[in-house]
């Protein structure tokens, strides 16, 4: 069997939340619990989303919280290169097409209604490349380590974007591509990340790479029904000892690891020992949303 190798990918588009936490704290464990190495990518493929200091601010928090990664900082802006030959490949098999279409002319669809798929429209604008979702790999299915058998056709979700008019790249196609270049067996990630897996199935499909297992997690999200994060003004996890102890154990809770209360105010590195020894994925009960506690709210200040 490969060995393990897991991932947390945090877009710097701010500091980390108690949401990101439990992305990065499962995937810690599930890694560390597997003998596996966890690593580290910061996907900063869209600047104009990520303020200066936003990843030097996640990787101060990682360390404060004990998440050590394995190895060097893996940098999506610094992967142009893998990304051009990623495009091209699936170009040549005609899988990926030029699109001069904006949001605003097919506002009428739910999904991108694919005109662009037999010759680009209007070829003086920019151009956008989309993935051609009727071509590759129908249906997708996958058994996901917490919800089951997956199965989707691709067709419903639409052409997703793989590089933007703006020549910027796309997550959809950055992911796949780091994620089979760093030889990734195992993605732990947030469950609205679950039906991107289709996109992303279709795309390892296509370009020959492994499929890693996937397990997606509930989500995090705060009394008004939203997902924590960055634009809904999550607070930002501390880098303070005495604020850290408190707060892994809510998380630890949050993944139903059911940690003693006395671990509570333990050091991070003596909670984490104890969670990687305990951690059972099949003890997570799989909600697609769970709600946070005030107490998991209302935990510090921006660092
Ligand atoms: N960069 C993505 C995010 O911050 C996560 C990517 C992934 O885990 O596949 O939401």
């Amino acid at each position: 069997m490969t060995p393990y190798r897991g991932r947390f990918a945090p877009t710097p588009s701010g500091a980390l939340h108690f949401g990101s936490l439990i992305a990065a704290l499962a995937s810690f464990l599930d890694a560390r619990r597997a003998g596996g190495q966890w690593l580290l990518r910061i996907e900063d493929i869209d600047p104009p989303r990520c303020p200066p200091g936003a990843a030097d601010t996640i990787l101060r928090q990682l360390e404060a919280f004990g998440l050590h990664w394995d190895g060097p900082i893996r940098w999506q802006s610094d992967r142009n290169e893998a990304y051009a030959a990623a495009l091209e490949n699936l170009t040549s098999q005609g899988l990926a097409y030029p699109c001069s279409c904006s949001r605003k002319q097919w506002r009428d669809f739910t999904i991108y209604p694919g005109w662009c798929r037999h010759g680009v429209r209007d070829p003086g604008k920019p151009l956008a490349w989309r993935l051609r979702s009727d071509k590759g790999l129908r249906p997708v299915t996958w058994q996901d380590r917490l919800f089951g058998a997956q199965r989707f056709d691709p067709i419903e979700l639409g052409d997703v974007v793989l590089k933007r008019k703006d020549d910027l790249w796309a997550y959809q196609l950055a992911v796949v591509v780091d994620d089979a270049d760093q030889g990734i067996t195992d993605v732990v990630r947030g469950f609205d990340l679950l039906d991107n897996t289709p996109w992303q199935r279709q795309l390892q499909h296509a370009l020959g790479l492994a499929e890693p297992r996937y397990l997606h997690l509930p989500l995090i999200m705060n009394r008004d029904g939203q997902k924590l994060s960055k634009q809904n003004l999550a607070p930002a996890l501390p880098v303070e000892e005495q604020a850290i102890r408190p707060l892994l154990h809510r998380a630890l809770a949050a993944l139903d690891q059911a940690p003693p209360d006395t671990l509570a105010l333990a050091p991070a590195a003596e909670q984490l020992d104890w969670a990687i020894a305990q951690w059972d994925v099949a003890r997570i009960r799989p909600e697609a949303t769970r709600q946070a506690s005030d107490a998991d709210m209302a935990t510090t200040h921006p660092p």
